[in-house]
């Protein structure tokens, strides 16, 4: 990645980044002594962000807020049997996933970038929300990253008596500090694990508001199987390729949305949104294989928009399949129009990418030439 071009963006490299800042939005929690017998533990650093997992009801409004790590940890003593060296950085504040910005991903990259060589794996507690927008930001953000990096979170709060809480935070304890026969890393990319499924961070989507196993991967399979044991599935693992240093990049241009087409959507709200000062990539969500309306206004402003410089990126209303671009005149069309193919990426990874590529400092050209080039594993072309 060409880091030293030029990039405008609220959300800077980390060379123009004020650290100060940073780090009064997080700090250490805890930190387990390593001594002589054992230091061979796998070392995990806990990241907590906040999310139901360490929520508790505010009894006067009856509301869950998010709470403190020192709380949520108590809860789990079965932690102390997995014999690992843990240690734990939180949010100053933690927060509902809701609120998340790409200022918190440049926190959370910060500290795995920071604390990098002295661990195994990482383990970041998150709300389900946007849990699969922080997995795919981070697995563009981490580059050449070769230790597992495993987000979760819950259902039901921690304190709850039926909580999936414990056995999530437990399992990815697990698979952070997983190692091959060579004891290497099974795990070299950011995932999320929930209610045993262990899935690609960046093919992930949240389907469920409230069914334990909250996550799904509509076009790449699980990573792991997850029963008794933990099988890892060496055939679908991410593999960097290079044996390059980690390479953290910071720069996020949010100057992004999703246009998302219904029957009946007219030329006001399209030219509009189109027009949204400071825009730079659009991602469009589209019927069926890629298609939408042929009206020559629809297609114009489309088109406005692509020689004006903005990337727009087709992707599915679908949850499942790929985007064919010249299955049907309505979809060839857009294609002609400028819009480039999002092939199979979730909506998530679409919009983190094109913040991502943006906040490098890329051009709208080279935007497009890298949409639709694979970098880690997050589509299928
Ligand atoms: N609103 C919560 C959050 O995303 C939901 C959860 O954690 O499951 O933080």
């Amino acid at each position: 990645m060409n880091k030293d071009k030029k990039h405008t963006d609220i959300y800077p490299q980390k060379d123009t980044y004020p650290v100060e800042t940073m780090l009064s939005r997080i700090k250490p929690v805890s930190s387990d002594s390593i001594t002589e017998e054992n230091s061979q533990r796998p070392k995990i650093l806990i990241i907590y962000t906040g999310g139901t997992i360490g929520m508790v009801e505010n009894p006067e409004t009856g509301t869950l807020e998010p709470f403190d790590f020192e709380t949520l940890i108590d809860n789990v003593p079965r932690i102390k049997r997995l014999d690992y060296h843990i240690d734990s950085f939180q949010f100053t504040e933690p927060i509902d996933s809701s609120a998340m910005t790409p200022a918190h991903w440049q926190d959370i990259a910060y500290v795995i970038e920071s604390f990098y060589d002295m661990y195994d794996g990482f383990v970041v507690l998150h709300g389900t929300d946007t849990m699969a927008y922080t997995a795919s930001a981070l697995s563009f953000m981490l580059e050449n990253l070769r230790k597992p990096v495993v987000i979760t979170g819950s259902q039901l709060p921690i304190q709850e008596v039926r909580t999936d809480g414990e056995e999530n935070l437990i399992t990815s304890l697990q698979v952070a500090a997983a190692r091959n026969a060579e004891g290497k890393p099974m795990l070299e990319e950011v995932s999320i694990l929930f209610e045993n499924y262990l899935w690609r961070g960046n093919r992930a989507t949240k389907y469920s508001a409230d069914n334990f196993d909250a996550f799904k991967s509509n076009n790449f399979p699980r990573l792991a199987k997850i029963g008794m044991g933990i099988t890892f599935r060496e055939e679908v693992l991410w593999r960097p390729k290079e044996n390059a240093p980690l390479k953290v990049h910071y720069g996020m241009d949010s100057n992004v949305m999703y246009l998302s087409l219904f029957p009946g959507i007219n030329e006001t709200m399209i030219s509009h949104m189109l027009r949204t000062p400071g825009l730079r990539g659009v991602v469009m969500k589209t019927y069926g294989a890629g298609n939408g309306p042929s009206d020559s206004w629809f297609l114009e402003s489309v088109k406005d928009a692509c020689d004006r410089g903005i990337v727009i990126v087709n992707t599915s209303q679908c949850d499942n399949g790929t985007i064919d671009p010249y299955r049907y005149k309505t979809g060839s069309a857009l294609f002609q129009a400028g819009v480039i193919p999002g092939h199979d990426l979730t909506s998530e990874a679409a919009i983190t990418k094109l913040m991502f590529l943006f906040g490098q400092g890329y051009d709208s050209d080279e935007v497009k030439e890298l949409m639709e080039t694979p970098l880690v594993g997050e589509m299928q072309k």
